[in-house]
């Protein structure tokens, strides 16, 4: 016989014995076009035939794999015949067992055949006569197959129509034979202590000898894809590291003084704390890549603003970029309060508008004088805006800091084109979505990590309550006491129109029917089909309080802070990830009334409600993150698409923390080394 020519993991599918035009088709349904995709392609759960239970020890309800022979076979009809069900009868010398497929298929008859083998997988439904309707069976063939097949523990794969799992397990047998010596090592130079070979790792996730290999196998190839995730972050970083200089940013106080002075308040320990790692970073020999976190309320514009101080002490223009307009109207008027007492000059710059507190031509910034109208003396060296400043009119000249807030709305991408504005300006972005760790490292991998963990005294408390829609009659009553005591209110639904299912409220469909409940006070409409202008007229309206309550979509998410607003409804909870409602809450507590975030979710889905629960029982955006992360995946938490998060096969961002560190580790020793 000639020998079979070995394949590489680039090899195409066709090179495989048993895969032809048809299959490759089913095949690329699964995203499988090479061997090496079908080498990854993880199991989605394993079977151990090693042992089989014998079909008079099925017990009922519990899933399990017997071994038997067809003994009768065929097809019941009735209704007139009209109706057709297959059945089929195994027997493996304990007892029998009969098998049912309510729908039936034209090629059942031929395959169950009387005299032939089967694994039968399934739960019984009844154990007289001992019955299992549509259990998962494979044919049993002599030859390889008694050895890949029966016998161990086998691999059942991610399957698509016309692909059956033993064929799949087939392939991937057949694929591992023949290019398993060949795979090679992908980073040789990194030593990989306690794990498997790759080419072993692969056999192993696939084809097990204990249930303990697999942990073990996927752990090496998690571990694999983290280490190719960090690569290219840690690259990104070490390229900039190498080009340039960090510009003289760090200050000297005499601005940021005289700021804290008439703050009002005291800066948090954690504050603090995340101002010096700032100010070591502004000072230091390379641009600042800085990613601040911190829950929502727990004060990141006066970071922001200190850190601008700093640079603006040095001389050096700063630029803050916000998500929305509204979200930059309001930076724009704290820091316009804020500095102005110091003489600094302000500038607003989105879609539509350019606004500055500069009334007339200025002296320009050495120059130093007071400007008599405005008591301005320097222009505008802080501009804050939105995508605008992304545009090429907006190129000030000594960029020192670029500011983002809310990050993970932008991308990396976005965030690249702003920094690109200057000669490598620092760079601090700053996130009130908490990220669990795993994913920092990931998503931000190029940044160091700075964590407000401590929230500012004085706060009222925030008290959480999760309901069911049957309430809502009393929840209503209760945010009119609220409002009768001169509180305000967020009204949160889903959508801004009807999209005629009727399933999840729409703020535009149900305005008439909340205004009505809530008579004679005053509501205001806000989502994001408004004009920005109209948009900023309620929202004006809302913080004079000439509106007692906001009927809102989730564009109240972000960063809007009016302190006498308690309460906040928020119906169809259900459909929102819990970090998202999490921000959500964040709008409120943040004057010294106490608060209550009501969360209703509709009954039809008593899973979701258990989820909310998690908002019950703690505030730690953290915590709230990792539960997230665990029940709906990343993408919620930083938008996937955009975030450059690598598809992973064997990795789990809820669960590989170490790993993700371990890979970080390795990835920085090695780059170290080149
Ligand atoms: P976020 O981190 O969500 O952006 P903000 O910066 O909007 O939070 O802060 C929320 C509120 O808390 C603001 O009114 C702010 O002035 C106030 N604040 C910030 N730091 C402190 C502090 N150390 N002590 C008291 N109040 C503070
Ligand atoms: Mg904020």
């Amino acid at each position: 016989m000639p020998p079979v020519p070995q394949l590489t993991p680039d090899s195409p599918l066709t090179a495989l014995l048993g895969v032809g035009d048809k299959r490759v088709k089913m095949l690329e349904r699964l995203e499988l076009r090479t061997v090496g995709d079908l080498l990854l392609h993880a199991p989605r759960r394993y079977e151990d035939r090693r042992k089989f239970l014998a079909i008079a020890e099925l017990k009922l309800g519990e899933a399990a794999t017997v071994r038997g022979k067809i003994v009768a076979a065929g097809v019941k009809r009735w209704k007139k015949g009209t109706r057709a069900m297959f059945e089929c009868v195994f027997d493996d010398g304990s007892a029998r067992l009969h098998c049912r497929w309510w729908q039936m298929q034209t090629w059942h008859e031929d395959y169950y055949s009387v005299g032939r083998e089967f694994l039968i997988f399934g739960k019984p439904e009844s154990l007289r006569p001992r019955t299992i309707d549509h259990p998962e069976t494979e044919l049993i063939e002599g030859g390889e197959d008694e050895f890949i097949h029966v016998n161990r523990i086998v691999p059942v794969h991610p399957l698509t129509e016309g692909l059956t799992a033993r064929m799949m397990r087939t392939l991937v047998w057949r694929a591992l034979d023949r290019c398993e010596p060949l795979v090679a090592e992908p980073h040789p130079e990194i030593v990989l202590k306690n794990l498997p070979p790759r080419s072993n790792a692969l056999r192993m996730v696939h084809f097990p000898n204990e249930f303990t290999d697999v942990e073990f196998a996927r752990q090496r190839l998690a571990l694999d894809e983290f280490i190719e995730v960090q690569f290219a972050m840690q690259r990104r970083r070490k390229k900039l590291l190498a080009n340039a200089r960090g510009l003289p940013c760090a200050g000297d106080n005499r601005l940021i003084k005289p700021f804290l002075a008439r703050l009002g308040f005291a800066l948090t320990s954690a504050q603090t704390k995340v101002l010096k790692e700032i100010r070591a970073d502004l000072g230091g020999a390379h641009p600042m890549r800085r990613l601040l976190q911190g829950d929502v309320g727990s004060g990141k514009t006066v970071v922001a603003a200190c850190a601008a101080l700093m640079a603006l002490e040095s001389g050096f223009h700063v630029a803050i970029r916000a998500p929305t307009e509204s979200l930059a109207e309001q930076h724009y008027r704290t820091f316009c309060e804020w500095l102005e007492p110091l003489g600094l000059g302000v500038e607003a710059r989105t879609g539509s508008v350019k606004t500055s507190n500069i009334q007339h031509s200025t002296l320009n910034f050495q120059g130093g004088s007071a400007h008599p109208a405005s008591g301005i003396q320097h222009p505008a060296s802080l501009t804050i805006g939105t995508h605008a400043l992304i545009e090429a009119g907006f190129a000030p000249e000594r960029l020192g800091l670029v500011i983002i807030d809310e990050q993970h709305k932008f991308g990396v991408a976005q965030r690249e084109r702003l920094v690109r504005k200057g000669a490598y300006p620092h760079l601090l972005v700053m996130t009130a979505t908490p990220i669990p760790r795993t994913l920092g490292l990931t998503v931000y991998g190029d940044l160091d990590i700075s964590v407000i963990d401590e929230m500012p005294a004085g706060r009222g408390r925030v008290r959480t309550f999760v309901r069911a829609a049957e309430a809502l009659p009393k929840v209503w009553k209760f945010i009119r006491d609220e409002i009768g005591k001169g509180r305000q209110v967020f009204i949160v639904y889903p959508r801004v129109e009807d999209s005629g299912a009727g399933e999840v409220k729409a703020v535009t469909a149900e305005f008439e029917k909340v205004c009505a409940a809530l008579a004679p006070f005053k509501i205001g409409l806000l989502h994001g089909r408004l004009r920005a202008d109209e948009k900023e007229r309620v929202m004006t309206a809302f913080r004079a309080n000439h509106l007692q309550a906001l009927l809102a979509t989730t564009v109240v998410e972000v960063g809007v802070n009016v302190p006498n607003a308690t309460v906040m409804l928020v119906e169809n909870a259900e459909t929102f990830g819990l970090a998202q409602l999490h921000q959500l809450r964040g709008r409120i507590g943040r004057g010294a009334h106490e608060s209550y975030f009501i969360i209703v979710a509709s009954a039809k889905t008593p899973a979701a409600q258990e989820r909310l629960k998690v908002l019950e029982d703690t505030s730690d955006g953290f915590k709230i993150a990792e539960a997230d992360l665990k029940l709906r995946g990343p993408g919620d938490l930083v938008g996937a698409a955009q975030s450059g998060l690598p598809p992973l096969r064997f990795g789990n961002f809820a669960e590989d923390l170490h790993l993700v560190e371990r890979a970080r580790a390795l990835v920085s020793e090695a780059l170290g080394r080149e």
